[in-house]
């Protein structure tokens, strides 16, 4: 795929939504049986870190929006990799957005169900970013660090401000 199919691919995720704000639509297809605590979280901090988005709980609801699969594990995987998305030979970095579920309980060392629920979103978040910009870089803060601490991931506030844009701007977020 070429980059500027890339960019066709991801402009058909945003679409029009009410009153003409652009809604990045995902879904989520959670194959690590996460309790609803949990899930809440996880859902509640999406939206709060990308208010344009338009998240539906399950996959085959929206079959054509950006999925995010928790997984428990990836064989292959390396054991501190938290998230991943494929990049193909041509660079283009391609969905689904993946979740290792056990390594991020391991490296979040998250206390309660609702910690876990925010960690997940900011490694699905890091992920995010990666394919909304095409690419793999990383920056020195925020988000879109090469390594999100366990703080990073649990706390109420150490990822900061939320997006004030109304449609996905990565690199704001990444700050
Ligand atoms: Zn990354």
């Amino acid at each position: 795929m070429s980059s500027n199919l890339a960019k066709a691919a991801i402009a058909a995720l945003l679409c029009q939504g009410a009153l003409g704000a652009t809604v990045l639509r995902l879904c989520l297809q959670d194959r690590a049986d996460l309790r609803m605590p949990a899930r809440a979280a996880l859902i509640q901090e999406l939206i709060r870190l990308f208010p344009s988005a338009r998240l539906s709980p399950d996959c085959p609801g929206d079959p054509g929006a950006l999925a995010i699969t928790l997984l428990p594990q990836l064989s292959g995987q390396p054991s501190d990799a938290l998230g991943a998305m494929a990049v193909r030979a041509d660079g283009v970095i391609a969905p689904p957005i993946l979740v290792f579920v056990n390594a991020v309980v391991a490296h979040s060392s998250a206390k309660s169900e609702e910690a876990l629920g925010l960690a997940l979103a900011r490694v699905a978040g890091h992920e995010l970013l990666h394919f909304l910009s095409q690419s793999r870089e990383h920056s020195p803060a925020g988000l879109l660090q090469e390594r999100l601490s366990a703080a990073d991931l649990t706390s109420r506030s150490s990822l900061g401000s939320p997006q004030r844009e109304r449609t996905p701007e990565p690199v704001a977020t990444a700050r």
